[in-house]
């Protein structure tokens, strides 16, 4: 069972109290934007194997959005952070990358 900690009150949420939200840290393009820009935005998703960053809500607790990191392999978490962050903070990243070596995504690194 999936066990994500609720970065707002704290709580150790087991995935019956949660709802996912789906992939976290799309880019949302405005006016003036191209159509493949507007078509990336509603349609393409990364769906990896392994390190993923989803959005979450803690729908029978607080009711707040968080994202979560974690491996879509092994469903090992790394961290759970607010959603109002443009990008995972750092220690979230350092620890992805002290256990995968190598690894990227997009701009992280
Ligand atoms: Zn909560």
């Amino acid at each position: 069972m999936l066990i994500l900690n609720c970065p707002y009150c704290g709580v150790d949420a087991e995935e019956s109290e949660l709802s996912a939200g789906g992939e976290a840290h799309i880019k949302r393009h405005g006016p003036g934007s191209s159509e493949d820009e507007f078509h990336d935005y509603l349609f393409t998703r990364e769906n990896p194997k392994g390190v993923h960053f989803e959005r979450w809500r803690h729908s029978n607790g607080c009711g707040k959005w968080f994202h979560a990191a974690r491996c879509t392999n092994t469903l090992e978490v790394f961290g759970t952070y607010p959603a109002q962050t443009t990008e995972p903070p750092k220690q979230i990243r350092d620890a992805i990358t002290a256990k995968r070596p190598g690894w990227s995504w997009r701009e992280f690194s």
